[in-house]
């Protein structure tokens, strides 16, 4: 297999063969040679359906003609520039007007730099030096966030890093998602807190719901004790429709940080809020942030296109949690108990009940997940090869995509 003699090379010239390490899928990952629509096409000459989409961005699929036009033709001015450009206001005004919570934006190249930038900005902004994040939560690669730190890390046995000191973690303190009284206690013991960050739903662990309320609950709980809420809407952004998990859930953060989606594929991340928040960076302010490939003209045409496909067709929303909602139905009564459904994001976790939360979902059974991911991808299934990532779908999903997905489930679950 040509893929097989690619990764014995990759893993002298990179650690553990990858770029990222949810990628080191065992005993070798198959190395991707094109992608188009709802499919990858391997060295190894397989074509797979890919429910794994690069792990959220790409809800119009591959190489989207839309999308692809506008890269193309961007590059003929030209892909960077170190001044300005009028694409930032146009992807500015989008989301801008979709997200009534987000009045100003800061463009930069990746989920991790935006809540890097904005929990900087949160303390700043509060001159307080403790965050809260959810136990689970991931919220990119960077120290301060990496402990009990989501699905790459959880299924690589790494959860809390070599090399992240503790004078860094100390400042990040964790309570269980769906725990209001956890939040509320941790809260009235610390007037040091600047900042709540979490994902509305738990996209690295599952993905796992918010209960009723729970997010209503926490606005209410932070805004109680003054304290920032920063909502990463990295994967939940233009995933959950239009204006993400606030718009639907109706709550209104302080902070939210984009990501995945609305960069159509290339690298993009925003981190952006209130006005008199967002006016404490720098230039404007004295919180400092900054990035070569920050709002570059690439990332924003892509991103441009993708969000205006989105809009321009919001019926895609309900198409694709339809389909999601009828693999979910193919799945084998005595299996399906632990199927998690949001949209287009669902998963099955290998439990009685979906997980409440990170604890939950950690006691579901891996070998059991491998066992039936490794039927799925001989079925041509690519899903997410991790029992805690979330699968998607794309509107390139086509009904014989679907419907071969959902054979496939009922199949390898029987
Ligand atoms: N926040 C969330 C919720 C994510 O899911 C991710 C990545 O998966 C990130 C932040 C980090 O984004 P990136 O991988 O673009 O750095």
């Amino acid at each position: 297999m040509r893929s097989e003699e690619l990764f014995a090379e990759a893993q002298t010239l990179m650690p553990g063969g990858v770029s990222s390490p949810v990628r080191a899928i065992k005993p070798y990952p198959f190395y991707t040679r094109s992608a188009s629509g709802s499919h990858l096409l391997t060295e190894d000459g397989e074509n797979l359906v890919d429910c794994c989409l690069g792990y959220g961005p790409l809800i119009l699929g591959h190489a989207h003609p839309a999308v692809r036009e506008a890269i193309c033709s961007c590059t003929e001015g030209g892909w960077l520039y170190g001044t300005p450009a009028e694409k930032e206001l146009i992807l500015a005004r989008m989301i801008v007007a979709d997200h009534p919570s987000v009045d100003m934006v800061r463009f930069v190249s990746s989920g991790s730099e935006a809540t890097m930038a904005a929990i900087r900005l949160a303390r700043g902004f509060t001159n307080r030096e403790d965050i809260i994040k959810i136990e689970g939560g991931f919220h990119g690669a960077h120290d301060g966030v990496l402990i009990k730190a989501g699905s790459g890390a959880t299924t690589m046995g790494v959860p809390d890093s070599a090399g992240v000191i503790p004078d860094v973690v100390r400042h990040t303190l964790q309570v269980p998602y769906n725990d209001t009284e956890a939040l509320s206690s941790l809260l009235e013991n610390n007037d040091n807190v600047a900042a709540f960050i979490l994902e509305p739903v738990l996209g690295n662990v599952g993905p796992v719901l918010p209960d009723e309320n729970y997010l209503s609950e926490v606005r209410k709980i932070t805004e109680e004790h003054d304290v920032l809420l920063i909502l990463d809407e990295v994967i939940t952004g233009y995933r959950l429709g239009i204006g993400g998990a606030q718009v639907k859930y109706g709550i209104t953060p302080d902070l939210t940080t984009f990501g995945k989606i609305i960069g159509g594929g290339l690298p993009i991340g925003c981190f952006s809020g209130r006005r008199d928040i967002m006016a404490m960076t720098a230039p404007a302010g004295p919180v400092y942030q900054a990035g070569t490939f920050s709002g570059n003209p690439l990332s924003l045409s892509a991103g441009i296109a993708c969000l205006q496909q989105l809009r321009d067709n919001p019926g895609v929303y309900s198409t694709l949690a339809e389909n999601a909602r009828a693999i979910g139905e193919s799945i084998p009564s005595a299996k399906s108990d632990g199927f998690v459904n949001l949209g287009s994001m669902f998963k099955l976790f290998f439990r009685k009940t979906p997980p409440r939360d990170y604890r939950e979902a950690k006691e579901s059974d891996t070998e059991a997940f491998s066992v039936f991911w490794n039927k799925m991808i001989k079925k041509g299934i690519f899903l997410p090869p991790s029992q805690f990532e979330t699968n998607f779908l794309s509107i390139a999903h086509t009904e014989e995509d679907v419907a071969t997905i959902a054979g496939a489930y009922s199949e390898c679950l029987s």
